[in-house]
């Protein structure tokens, strides 16, 4: 815990051109511990000036630094050196994802810190494997494409993982040659800060990662606007991905989001039912539901209905124990701020009024201080109540139960997001159509929520589009030249 404040402490400053900035206006802000509800420590509120400038350092670092230029092996390995850094620093770096997320430090440990260290990895591994191609002219010419990366890339990012979320933008967009300005979310800046100390000290060159902390609206804003920036990948909620867009097309950026989401999870009477109910249990209380995977809607076949639910109380009550993040039993630590813990109880008093059943939590538990909630169920939902229909981001899980095969497709394709969806039954031909005819980005097959670096995960619908993970992502960080030799 010392190590994390002494880490902490040394963060106040705006990482621009590899140089630690204090920022013009002096103005700072608190970043909140969601379990103490006490400030961690003050973090800079950059304003358009440092966002320029950031941009500038990144503009120059692309047009004539050594990181685009430089063989792809070279890239590689600085970003190998980068991830071993991280790993060295796991512990430091759980302790300050922990204290800034609220996410249970047993999490952090064992999952954040060392999936980063495997996108860098996985991308560094790719840097000098992007191919071009030689086109079948005839013989009066050679004609060939070449994958160059796009330039200099906004990374904007959510408050919910935010290490790993930003990582894996950073990862391949660093792999491919671009340079960046990273704008973390300002509930959860410090990763982000940390992870610029680990670029300067692996010696990542001037101007390529920059960290600019401060408002959506204002650093934001800037970001998608700026003219020298050829890119923004954005993760974050649908609302804010649409302003993204529009504000992007001014200077016609390429922008991929990663949006939000309200996944089904369909659990067939003929699925093995005690693992469906440990991951639906999981599916809604992993990082107390903040996730945008969260399998929040919960379609139960009605004929296992009450056998199946009663499964599904015994995980949760048994498997995810509230608490504070550091304890290394907790599973379920506070939500992230005062507002959210309020909008959260808000869906709760709309589903009781919608004549949902309240079958578990609704309250807080017992701690006298952080933005805590209990685990909440409720059945016999309706697909049309808000409480289906809208990401609450929080632990809520909404039962809906349902008899026919026709039924529940199409109740889970009714919504606007498509980011993800389980399964579970032992008829594989059934878990096939289900699979082929759900609206969604990933499908899981008796599992929910399994990632993978080289798994692409992504949203159909408004739940965005482009991809993270695996090589799909490639594309999205480079432009194909082609190259016409005339002989
Ligand atoms: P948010 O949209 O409020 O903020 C995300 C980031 O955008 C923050 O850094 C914020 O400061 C910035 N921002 C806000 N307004 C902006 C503007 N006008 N211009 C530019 N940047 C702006 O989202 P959040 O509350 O931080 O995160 C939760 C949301 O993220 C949920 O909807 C969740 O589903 C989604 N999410 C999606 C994925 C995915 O992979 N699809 C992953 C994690 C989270």
């Amino acid at each position: 815990m010392d190590n994390a404040r002494t880490a902490v402490a040394e963060v106040q400053s705006l990482f621009i051109d590899s140089q630690w900035v204090k920022p013009d206006s002096g103005r700072y802000f608190s970043t909140i511990n969601p379990a103490t509800e006490e400030a961690i420590t003050q973090v800079p509120q950059a304003g358009e000036r440092e966002t320029d400038l950031a941009v500038a350092a990144a503009r120059r670092a692309f047009d004539t630094g050594p990181w685009a230029r430089m063989k792809p092996l070279d890239r590689g390995k600085m970003i190998f050196r980068i991830a071993d850094v991280v790993e060295k620093q796991l512990e430091e770096l759980s302790l300050v994802e922990s204290l800034d997320t609220g996410k249970p430090l047993a999490f952090t440990r064992t999952r954040d810190v060392p999936f980063a260290v495997d996108l860098l990895r996985y991308y560094a591994g790719w840097a000098n494997k992007i191919y071009g191609t030689t086109l079948p002219t005839d013989e009066s010419a050679l004609a060939c494409t070449i994958r160059e990366p796009i330039g200099v890339v906004a990374i904007i990012t959510p408050w919910n993982s935010p290490l790993i979320l930003s990582l894996m933008k950073i990862a391949p967009a660093l792999a491919t040659g671009n340079t960046l300005i990273h704008k973390p979310a300002s509930w959860t800046p410090l990763s982000a800060l940390k992870f610029a100390e680990i670029c300067q000290a692996a010696g990542l060159p001037e101007g390529v990662y920059n960290v600019v902390t401060g408002p959506g609206d204002t650093v934001g804003t800037r970001l998608t606007t700026h003219p020298d920036v050829n890119k923004v990948s954005f993760t974050g909620e649908t609302v804010t991905g649409k302003v993204i867009m529009e504000k992007a097309a001014g200077t016609l950026k390429r922008v991929s989001l990663e949006l939000g989401g309200k996944s089904p999870h369909i659990v067939f009477a003929d699925g093995d039912l005690e693992a469906a109910a440990t991951f639906a249990a999981k599916g809604f209380c992993l990082n107390q539901g903040q996730i945008c995977w969260a399998g929040s809607r919960l379609f139960v076949e009605e004929k296992v209905h009450d056998r199946f639910l009663e499964k599904l109380l015994r995980h949760v009550q048994d498997d995810w124990k509230v608490g504070d993040p550091m304890d290394p039993k907790t599973c379920v630590g506070p939500l992230i701020s005062q507002k959210h813990l309020g909008d959260v109880l808000g869906y709760i008093e709309t589903g009781k009024k919608e004549g949902a059943k309240l079958i578990l939590g609704g309250d807080k538990p017992p701690m006298k201080k952080g933005y805590y909630l209990n685990p909440t169920v409720f059945d016999e939902v309706e697909n049309s109540m808000k409480l289906a229909r809208e990401e609450i981001f929080g632990p809520v899980l909404a039962v809906i139960p349902f008899k026919e095969f026709d039924e529940v497709i199409e109740k889970a394709n009714d919504t606007f997001y498509g980011l993800a969806a389980g399964v579970w039954t032992n008829d594989m031909k059934k878990a096939y159509h289900t699979a082929r005819r759900l609206k969604a980005g990933s499908v899981w097959v008796n599992c929910y929520g399994a990632l993978d670096v080289m798994a692409p995960f992504g949203g159909f619908k408004q739940s965005g589009f482009g991809r993270e993970f695996g090589q799909e992502v490639l594309p999205l960080y480079t432009e194909t030249k082609t190259v016409w030799f005339q002989m």
